[in-house]
């Protein structure tokens, strides 16, 4: 999401050659659904192709939050009211492919570049012609020299490897304890069932939370799919290496992990084949000391990575494109230390705010999967005042005062406005 949206973003600000080197060998059908807030719709439709993302996601209208057992019975339910009259785009809920698909129409449009099947090994140099090594899927390795390198290659970044190296510097992954079923049911499997029915029919997001585990969901691509994601304690990876972040998961083990889920919900767990259960390891790591070194900036994942809790991290990763835009456009010339500094001002315009976003929604999923004690209660109280139309939301993105701070924030008019004054303030890395 982070490198195709940096690639228009470029190209919507007059960068002549882009190159995208992606080591899919092409951006396939990506099957789950993705919640894409007002934040990041505004930099879609700046670089063009928020409208076709729109044209079949879900617009949410409201969010309604059940607890396990077989009750059903809401805990709370939120209206989304008003979302897009504060914040100039709706709420909407999409398929990934669609997101990404739309995005790399745009690049095409614009001429991008694009090097699929072929893997960044390692940045070979920061500066100040910037250079990775090129590993195709077949065929010999190759040395590809830059202006600059913007490295969206995700949670496993080799590139965020390189660059802690070069600066002596920790990566320390962390262990979140979490893994997450992502599941698609189609139309078909669910319109006999009424209750099921109701759900793909709805405008909204329903999550059901129990202790240590919860399932969200929601219909996307125009309600012929509903999108099952769940995040539980990760038994399945403890064993496995590190670097292991997917793995084929079996239905027995997830009805174990769901027992004490209403009957509603095992009617939906049960309608995924056997076999096509696919579990995802959650891994995030501690925040880094910088995302710039040189000529070269760490994107998205790469660099924040987000426990889903709180839906923002493909929206950071699509802000740091948008930002990183506005910077190089305004970088007064093409010398590595102009670039340098102007990838200073992005990491500055960034960091906090993705850090930020990142505990909050670490925060939030805690809060989400609490057992029972006096913290279970307090958010209990807090739900009970909410159907009474008071009080701060415990499930975070649909808390009022938390959506002014994230949808309400124009990143790309921020690192406008504050280019000229940081840029000035800033010495050129001294570790060039
Ligand atoms: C269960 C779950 C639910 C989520 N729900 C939401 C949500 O509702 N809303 C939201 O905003 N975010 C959500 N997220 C987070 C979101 O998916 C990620 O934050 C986002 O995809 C990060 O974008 P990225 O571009 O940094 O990395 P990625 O999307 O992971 O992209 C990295 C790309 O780089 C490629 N690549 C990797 N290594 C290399 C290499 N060495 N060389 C070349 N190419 C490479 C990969 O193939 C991939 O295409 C969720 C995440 C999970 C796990």
């Amino acid at each position: 999401m982070g490198g195709l949206a940096c690639a228009l973003a470029l190209k919507k600000h007059g960068f002549d050659r882009v190159e995208v080197y992606e080591s899919a060998s092409n951006l396939g059908f990506v099957g789950a659904g993705i919640q894409m807030a007002p934040n990041m719709a505004r930099i879609l439709d700046r670089l063009g192709c928020w409208d076709d993302i729109a044209k079949e996601a879900t617009n949410i209208k409201s969010t309604s939050i059940r607890p396990e057992g077989n009750t059903n019975k809401e805990l709370a339910f939120v209206e989304l009211l008003d979302i897009k009259e504060n914040y100039g785009y709706p709420h909407m809920v999409g398929h990934r492919s669609s997101l990404a698909g739309n995005i790399y129409e745009g690049c095409k449009r614009e001429k991008v570049a694009f090097f699929f099947s072929t893997t960044v090994e390692s940045i070979t140099t920061f500066g100040p012609k910037p250079s990775f090594i090129a590993q195709p899927r077949h065929g010999n390795a190759y040395t590809v020299e830059a202006d600059i390198i913007l490295a969206a290659d995700g949670i496993k970044s080799n590139c965020r490897v390189s660059m802690l190296k070069e600066l002596n510097a920790d990566a320390n992954v962390e262990d979140t304890g979490q893994s997450a079923y992502r599941i698609m049911l189609k139309r078909e499997q669910m319109e006999n069932d009424p209750e099921l029915k109701e759900l793909i029919d709805s405008d909204r997001v329903t999550r059901w939370i129990g202790e240590k585990r919860h399932i969200i969901a929601y219909p996307v691509s125009n309600k012929n799919i509903y999108n099952i994601s769940t995040a539980h304690p990760d038994t399945h990876f403890a064993e496995a290496p590190s670097a292991t972040y997917t793995t084929r998961g079996s239905k027995s083990d997830m009805f174990h992990t769901y027992s004490s889920f209403g009957e509603l919900c095992h009617r939906m767990l049960d309608l995924v084949p056997e076999g096509e259960v696919c579990e995802w390891k959650l891994r995030v790591h501690a925040p880094l000391p910088t995302w710039v070194h040189g000529s070269v900036a760490l994107v998205g994942d790469a660099c924040h990575p987000t426990l889903p809790h709180l839906n923002q991290g493909a929206g950071q990763a699509i802000e740091d494109a948008g930002v990183l835009a506005v910077v190089l456009s305004k970088c007064p010339d093409g010398s590595p230390q102009s670039i340098n500094k102007a990838l200073q001002v992005y990491e500055r315009v960034r960091k906090e705010r993705a850090e930020l976003l990142v505990g909050l929604a670490a925060a939030s999923g805690k809060a989400l999967q609490l057992g029972e004690g006096a913290a279970k209660e307090e958010r209990d109280r807090q739900f009970a005042a909410l159907r009474a139309g008071k009080g701060p939301v415990p499930d975070k993105w649909a808390d009022g005062d938390t959506q002014r701070m994230i949808f309400g924030h124009d990143c790309m008019k921020v690192a406008e406005e504050s280019f000229d004054e940081i840029f000035k303030s800033l010495t050129q890395d001294a570790r060039l």
